[in-house]
């Protein structure tokens, strides 16, 4: 028999229609159920008055209540942190300007006027324990529009507290690391400088002993001299590249003039070519180039390079530097070298640290930290660096850096400190140093240096406050601090110093093992004469003690010319 259509008889299709919505309507009350019945939210119905009605079986378990022990006999409020809900009432009076009970009122006053609420409280359990809770609550209204009653909806919240507390935890351990770690360069060029200080420190008191040493002890001095100067720039280098990575390093970006960089450059490696027999070539500029960088760290990335170039050539090779505008916006600085050239190998691990390429054993020293710190250096300031290189012929290094069209604002004089007279013959009555130094090898160190003047005193203090005392007793002329020392720092004692009407004309000049360019930006800012920095370069040491006198006596005179008029 052919099946007939279900139109055909509309008995049967209002059957079939009914069967369907019964089915529907199972359905949907299921999920109902299954909704009130979840044991992950708790659901909790109440009357117009606040009183539970309703308390699904995710509320039982969350708070530990049968629903038959807070059904028409509590309101939500009995089960918050009564505090917290006391704290919700005062917030609310002052957010909607009007007085709000503590108790029901301050969780449903929103919810009854339509506005969309959800709250962190804390629920309080049967057994008194505590947790976290997220609530949502809704007014319920019937189809008159009138307030039946209300629902809140509320989800344990401990774990994503749990959460949020490791994290913020996790977040204090790391930063504090970061600082432990800042502390922990610091000290250690301080610590690793010390002993450098003695050893190269002592080794040139006797390079220029007398009577002077034999040529075969002259030979062991030198070398000694020679592995403790590198020893300091290893030290150097390895600091400044983890300053670097640590992101501890700030950089003042300012607009630059090429022409000027290039010109500062040249001065400071021209006795390195010399030395080698290398011709260096710098452009001439037509055009005035501007790029926006760190002007001392764009120098140490070049001067980097340009080291390199010299080191890494033959010796009567060339070095060639040249700029060249390709991109608008944009300029490379390319150092070409007339060395052996590198291979695809080698250039593959040339920005890696300690990566020598098998100038390990032997050829110039070096660390190859410096053309790793060079390249973090350029790509801080928004630059590119790269090589080229042919085997046999050359390598050309490169740094490309955005074009700017800002002007320097001041036009800086140049930065190279006018070479003090060194020696000066007229140096009139004694000079009197104070040192103050609680290191017994630094302070031989420098007794020993300036007996050799036989027109400057000596005298010392082993920590900071002892040395302003004797500073204001015995006038000294010049001072030389440290500045780890017992008690006060020398940062302290100096801006005690300069405070004081007395001796502020003093000039302090500091000599510490805190090295770091960091370290000696701000001890001049700090109002340090000169910044020396340990070990102590004799022949730096030296001149710089005869400018501060020279500056000390100019300004005495300066002073008395004053009083007089
Ligand atoms: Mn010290």
């Amino acid at each position: 028999m052919p099946r007939r259509n279900a139109s055909d008889d509309p008995v049967k299709e209002d059957v079939i229609a009914e069967a369907r919505r019964q089915n529907t309507l199972l359905k949907t009350g299921a999920l109902q159920n299954a909704i009130l019945n979840s044991a992950n939210f708790s659901i909790i119905a109440t009357d117009e008055k606040g009183i539970i009605q309703l308390f699904n079986p995710g509320a039982e378990r969350m708070l530990g209540y049968a629903a038959a022990e807070v059904v028409n006999q509590i309101n939500p409020s009995d089960i918050h942190d009564p505090q917290e809900v006391a704290a919700r009432a005062r917030a609310l009076s002052l957010e909607l300007a009007t007085t709000i009970a503590p108790g029901f009122d301050a969780l449903a006053f929103k919810a009854s006027r339509g506005i969309e609420d959800v709250y962190e409280l804390t629920f309080i359990r049967k057994d008194g324990s505590r947790f976290p809770a997220i609530v949502s609550i809704t007014a319920l209204r019937d189809d008159y529009d009138d307030l039946i009653g209300y629902l809140l909806i509320g989800a344990d919240n401990s774990v994503r507290k749990r959460v949020e507390m490791e994290l913020h935890n996790a977040m204090a351990v790391a930063e504090k690391a970061n600082l432990a770690k800042s502390a922990f360069l610091s000290s250690m060029s301080h610590e690793l400088r010390t002993p450098l200080n003695a050893i190269l420190g002592f080794a040139q008191l006797m390079e220029y002993g007398s009577p002077p040493p034999a040529p075969s002890q002259q030979r062991s001095i030198g070398q000694i001299l020679k592995a403790g100067w590198y020893l300091l720039e290893l030290i150097n280098e390895i600091l400044d590249l983890a300053l670097i990575e640590s992101g501890k390093l700030s950089l003042s970006p300012e607009s630059v003039s090429l022409a000027e960089v290039m010109q500062e450059c040249e001065t400071m490696i021209e006795a390195q070519a010399l030395k080698r027999d290398i011709r260096v070539s710098f452009p001439t500029f037509d055009t005035a180039y501007f790029v926006k960088v760190d002007r001392t760290r764009l120098k140490q990335a070049l001067i980097n390079l340009l080291t390199n170039a010299i080191k890494y050539n033959c010796v009567g090779g060339t070095v060639a530097v040249a700029c060249l505008v390709n991109i608008p916006g944009r300029i490379r600085i390319c150092v070409e070298d007339s060395g052996p050239g590198l291979s695809r190998e080698k250039i593959a691990q040339l920005f890696q640290p300690f990566n020598r390429l098998g100038q390990e054993t032997g050829g110039p020293e070096g660390t190859g930290i410096g053309l790793v710190t060079a390249k973090r250096l350029i790509e801080l300031m928004d630059g590119t660096i790269g090589v080229e290189s042919t085997v046999g012929k050359g390598s050309v290094f490169w740094i490309e850096l955005n074009l700017t069209n800002e002007r320097q604002h001041v036009i800086e004089t140049a930065e190279s400190e006018s070479t003090a007279p060194v020696g000066s013959q007229d140096r009139g009555p004694l000079r009197t140093v104070l040192y103050v130094e609680d290191n017994p090898a630094n302070l031989m160190l420098v007794e020993d240096l300036i007996t050799r003047q036989p027109d400057i005193q000596l005298l010392s203090a082993t920590d900071g406050n002892r040395g302003v005392e004797i500073a204001r007793t015995s006038m000294p002329d010049m001072i030389l601090m440290d500045i780890n020392l017992p008690g006060i720092s020398g940062i302290q004692a100096m801006k005690i110093l300069r405070e004081d009407t007395l001796t502020a004309h003093i000039p302090v000049v500091a000599l510490s093992g805190n090295a770091m360019p960091r370290d000696i930006q701000k001890g001049l800012e700090a109002g340090f004469f000169r910044y020396l920095t340990k070990p102590i370069n004799v022949d730096e040491f030296m001149s710089t003690l005869d400018a501060t006198l020279e500056f000390a006596k100019d300004e005495l005179a300066r002073t008395t010319r004053t009083e007089h008029v």
